[in-house]
């Protein structure tokens, strides 16, 4: 490389859009704001979505992208968890890596440093061959990672399932928490996901530096336990919020939702969506949209088709030529018109955050779509469902109380009754103004943060690498 030309970093995003999306934002940063250029080396077991090309072509054109081949997952059982489909996409993919590697070294392009996200610490080996840095993101809380650095001890001090403990997990810098409350693959110790939660965060260690999506004014506990210096523990960077802030990345569908906010009164819309992988059983849809309706407060609402009907499955599809939302209670649609807009599977979720219509959003608490929340002062009810999304839940409700959130009555269902209370509470109510009023301030720490032209943890990593280069 000529002594002029930028520093070059790879990124290696797991599976999972809710991987990739923070990711870019990252790689923009790094390329607008400290001049480096980025190639994203994608392993993947079949070919690229369109949401993963959407956003990938998006990026400005120092950031390449190389899609590694397929890897072969036809022997994994048809039960197996997320958490081990991914760390063997990564695994597998490793003789590829190194052949792109080779390839950037013999171009005289070596990155200075290789960036994986949660369970991608396998391709450390291949970056220590290349005299490459080896680093992560972490797309979630500092809670979160406060627990992968606390968790190898864990598991020697506890025999037991974590959810069966009769004390709380005391993770470092977090207010105690029950076992049965903590990330889903440790939920199941027995279970191979569980064994590579456990192998990923005890390599954790091996990274130069792990940068983590939150900010000083959102987890200050966790993140001073996190920065506390102790032999063999990397580097911490809160280097968040990192959000996509672009308004072109809507797909269809996104100037329907946006012109509707257009015609409602200020604040007065909860946006309900659960992400990109979210789905509810036939029956919780059905609570939900009562609920909803019951309400009579105004709606956006991303709706799925429900997961608990395997059999009917093809039924839903087949249908849904005609009436993709036939899922929904009869007459619904119809009883909720102009004050409710329910669309199909995705939406321009930034763009619905930021508009001055939306005034709370019913989310699953996947990270992303939490801080594109905080960042936008939008108070929440929280419904989590998987992976880390009850710990998020948690600290939302109980820690920062920026959010609500509905309880399920025995049969496990969350009920119409309850979610219409608590919509209420959130829109209209004293409890819904005090939450509104801590996101408000939390709004304002975030906006901070962005508009800080030293960006802090990122300019500090930034240098870092810079001054590696020419070593
Ligand atoms: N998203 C979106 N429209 C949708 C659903 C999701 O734009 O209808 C985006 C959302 O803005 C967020 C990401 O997809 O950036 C979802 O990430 P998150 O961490 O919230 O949840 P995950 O999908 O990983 O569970």
């Amino acid at each position: 490389a000529q002594p002029d030309s930028p520093a070059h970093v790879a990124i290696l995003p797991s599976p999972g859009m809710g991987h990739l999306i923070p990711l870019a934002e990252l790689a923009k940063r790094l390329v607008h704001q400290h001049n480096f250029s980025i190639t994203f080396v994608i392993p993947t077991d079949g070919s690229p979505s369109k949401a993963q090309r959407s956003v990938l072509g998006s990026l400005p054109s120092t950031i390449r992208s190389v899609f590694l081949p397929p890897v072969n997952l036809s022997d994994l059982p048809e039960d197996v968890k997320i958490e081990t489909t991914i760390s063997l996409t990564v695994a597998r993919s490793l003789p590829s890596l190194r052949d792109v590697f080779r390839s950037l070294a013999d171009r005289g392009n070596r990155a200075v440093a290789l960036v994986v996200d949660l369970f991608g610490t396998d391709a450390f080996d291949v970056a220590r061959e290349f005299n490459v840095s080896p680093y992560i993101f972490f797309p979630s809380t500092a809670m979160a990672l406060s627990l992968f650095f606390h968790l190898p001890k864990l598991d020697e001090m506890v025999s037991c399932e974590y959810r069966e403990m009769k004390e709380p997990v005391k993770i470092p810098g977090c207010l105690p928490i029950h076992g049965g409350e903590l990330l889903d693959p440790a939920q199941d110790r027995k279970n191979d996901a569980y064994k590579w939660l456990l192998h990923h965060t005890k390599r954790y260690r091996l990274a130069e530096g792990v940068m983590v999506n939150s900010f000083t004014d959102l987890e200050k506990g966790a993140l001073q336990a996190l920065r506390e210096v102790e032999a063999g523990k990397p580097a911490v960077y809160p280097v968040g919020p990192l959000v996509n802030m672009d308004s072109s990345t809507g797909g269809e569908g996104s100037d329907q939702c946006l012109k509707w906010l257009d015609d409602q009164p200020h604040g007065s819309v909860l946006f309900v969506s659960f992400g990109s992988g979210g789905t509810l059983s036939l029956d919780q849809i059905t609570e939900l949209a009562l609920g909803l309706e019951t309400s009579e407060q105004r709606f956006l609402w991303v709706a799925r088709s429900p997961n608990d009907a395997v059999s009917n499955a093809t039924f839903f599809s087949v249908d849904s030529h005609e009436d993709p939302f036939n899922f929904l209670p009869k007459g619904f649609l119809e009883r909720t018109k102009g004050r409710g807009l329910v669309v199909p599977s995705w939406a321009p979720q930034p763009q619905v955050l930021s508009h001055g219509s939306t005034g709370g959003f019913l989310t699953h608490c996947g990270w992303n779509s939490t801080l594109e929340s905080v960042v936008n002062g939008v108070p929440l009810i929280v419904w989590p469902l998987y992976a880390e999304q009850k710990m998020n839940a948690w600290m939302l409700t109980q820690d920062i109380k920026v959010g609500l959130r509905p309880k399920a009555s025995d049969n496990g269902l969350i009920g119409r009754e309850e979610i219409a209370n608590v919509v209420r509470g959130l829109m209209e109510g004293e409890e819904g103004k005090r939450v509104r009023n801590r996101m408000k301030d939390l709004k304002e720490a975030a906006a901070r943060v962005l508009l800080s032209t030293e960006d802090g943890s990122l300019s500090e990593l930034a240098r870092r690498w810079k001054n590696q280069k020419w070593n």
